[in-house]
């Protein structure tokens, strides 16, 4: 089983009841005849309409019908389902569906809109058009991010010990998300610098 499936089967067997009855209305919104399994028909008609043109094609809805029925059932729909909702990306370099670690610009990857992703051949063999030539990892961004986040989160309880009045708490608040971005671009760049250097490859 590939690996999007084994993840978005995970996901739903051990979802709450509120998330399961979401990923039944999602199947019953493509579901157009009610009749539990979803053609191809079905399938481009409810991509289209809801802006996913990217993966309103017949090679994707191949790759979603493991089952090689040639109508998606309710677990397949849950992994379109899962990609959809997690924002899984496309290589900006060959435009196929990054389904397991790729890159990405580290300018450029903060602002969600404007990301450059790329997969590893992609990178390796310098085929996309880009102004910036920064990547990382998402583990490693991941990994930043954690560090980063802690690291606001104890700054941002030594300001409130330093001011107890609630008005300059609300204003941390306000500002905390901002800061992070800029605190992980900077920390991402170290991280990259060190990568560099680094002479294991
Ligand atoms: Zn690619
Ligand atoms: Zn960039």
């Amino acid at each position: 089983m590939d690996e999007l499936h084994k993840i978005a089967r995970a996901y739903y067997t051990t979802a709450d009841k509120e998330s399961k009855s979401q990923g039944r209305r999602f199947f019953n919104s493509i579901d157009h005849d009610g009749n539990r399994g979803i053609t191809i028909q079905e399938y481009l008609a409810y991509m289209k309409r809801n802006g996913h043109t990217k993966m309103a094609n017949r090679p994707f809805f191949d790759y979603l019908n493991e089952s090689r029925t040639g109508e998606l059932e309710f677990m397949e729909v849950m992994t379109l389902f899962y990609i959809i909702k997690s924002g899984r990306k496309f290589c900006d370099g060959c435009d196929v569906l990054l389904k397991g670690t790729f890159f990405s610009c580290t300018d450029c990857f903060a602002d969600d809109d404007e990301s450059f992703n790329l997969c590893s051949e992609c990178l390796t063999e310098s085929k996309y058009v880009h102004p910036h030539r920064q990547f990382l990892d998402n583990y490693i961004i991941l990994e930043n991010m954690k560090k980063v986040i802690a690291a606001e989160k104890e700054e941002q309880m030594n300001n409130q010990v330093q001011n107890a009045g609630a008005s300059n708490a609300i204003v941390l608040n306000n500002q905390s998300r901002l800061t992070v971005f800029a605190t992980l671009l900077q920390s991402v760049v170290a991280a990259a610098t060190t990568l560099s250097n680094c002479t294991i490859m």
